[in-house]
């Protein structure tokens, strides 16, 4: 197939195109190169299926294409809140703009959604049927707030257009390739801990978050494509459920670093606790994570060790 992944210079974009090029596709890769980076797609671009194209997704594009997947965001919420009115625009314009072209050329999209759709969750663990509690107005709603009317103009265009979609509530997953400065929690405290600087736990370190590692996500993804038992949304997470606290006691433990603990201020709206529940995945997609947390840190801080 030919397929074409926006965002997919970026974390999660940059492998996904590995593992699709693997699988003997072609790849388009579309990016404005906002938090992405050409260093994470060097090693493609003289792939003869691989073709990268440096664009905007709030403006219109025509490829003809068998799928698409829908990446182009920024995630971490400094850089997405870096500028907040492009992040709304970016979710709203990108996820019409890949309808638009799915409508046209037919293709199946995929819409790269988030756990954020729940906000501050007062179920826990989340499942797809929960409808969220999320801010309006607050300093996360660029992005929660433009992944729902994202996965709202999903649902429309598949209602009235029959366009054919699918879409992922990802919960935070961590990796090779996540950018050393975009201030997500993993990547932090890894840096941190191999420069020797201290470990920064906002609050008192006991909100809880689960994390999932990149090659356990990307199998979802490719599963969710494949199927047509549903259309989604599918959580797709590892349901481990760990505090901040413990998390930096992992880092500090496989990076042997001597790094001390401080507390920093909570961000506004920092969600307490985050969980998914996969039943859906596992029924839908046959799918549950593999890779545990220390292993998957293992692989990450390897990473690490060659970018700082
Ligand atoms: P990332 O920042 O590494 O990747 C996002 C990519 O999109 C970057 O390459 C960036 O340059 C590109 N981009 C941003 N705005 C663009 C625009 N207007 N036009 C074209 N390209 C643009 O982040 P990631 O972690 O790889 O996230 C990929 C997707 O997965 C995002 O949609 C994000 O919301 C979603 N997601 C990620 C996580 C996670 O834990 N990593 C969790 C939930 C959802
Ligand atoms: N966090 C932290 N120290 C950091 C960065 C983040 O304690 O240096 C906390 C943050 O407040 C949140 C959790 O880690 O409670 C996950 O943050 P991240 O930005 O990675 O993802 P999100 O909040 O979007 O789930």
């Amino acid at each position: 197939m030919r397929i074409l992944i926006t965002g997919g210079a970026g974390f999660l974009g940059s492998h996904l195109c590995d593992k699709l090029l693997a699988q003997g596709h072609e790849i388009v890769c579309l990016d404005n190169l906002f938090t992405g980076s050409k260093d994470n797609i060097a090693h493609l671009l003289n792939h003869p299926k691989f073709e990268f194209v440096r664009h905007d997704v709030i403006d219109p594009f025509k490829y003809e294409v068998d799928q698409i997947y829908n990446l182009a965001c920024p995630a971490s919420p400094p850089h997405y809140q870096y500028n907040p009115i492009k992040t709304t625009k970016t979710s709203v314009m990108g996820a019409i703009n890949c309808l638009g072209l799915a409508k046209r050329v037919k293709a199946r999209v995929f819409q790269a959604s988030t756990s954020e759709v729940y906000g501050d969750p007062a179920v826990h663990p989340q499942p797809e049927s929960y409808w969220g509690n999320v801010n309006p107005i607050g300093r996360r709603s660029c992005y929660d707030e433009g992944k729902r009317v994202a996965e709202t103009l999903f649902f429309d265009y598949h209602r009235e257009n029959k366009v054919d979609i699918r879409i992922v509530r990802i919960f935070n997953t961590y990796g090779p390739r996540m950018h050393p400065n975009d201030g997500r929690v993993v990547s932090n405290f890894i840096v941190q801990a191999l420069k020797g600087e201290n470990i920064t736990i906002y609050g008192d370190g006991t909100q809880t978050r689960s994390f999932c590692y990149v090659d356990d996500l990307l199998e979802g993804f490719v599963r969710l494509m494949a199927q047509t038992e549903t259309i989604g949304p599918v959580n797709i997470g590892n349901p481990g459920e760990f505090t901040m606290l413990e998390l930096a006691e992992n880092v500090l433990k496989l990076t042997k670093s001597k790094s001390k603990i401080v507390h920093k201020p909570l961000p506004a709206d920092d969600p307490k606790q985050r969980k998914p529940d996969i039943t859906l995945a596992k029924k839908y997609l046959k799918w549950e994570p593999k890779v545990p947390l220390a292993e998957g840190l293992k692989q990450t801080i390897a990473y690490f060790k060659t970018k700082v």
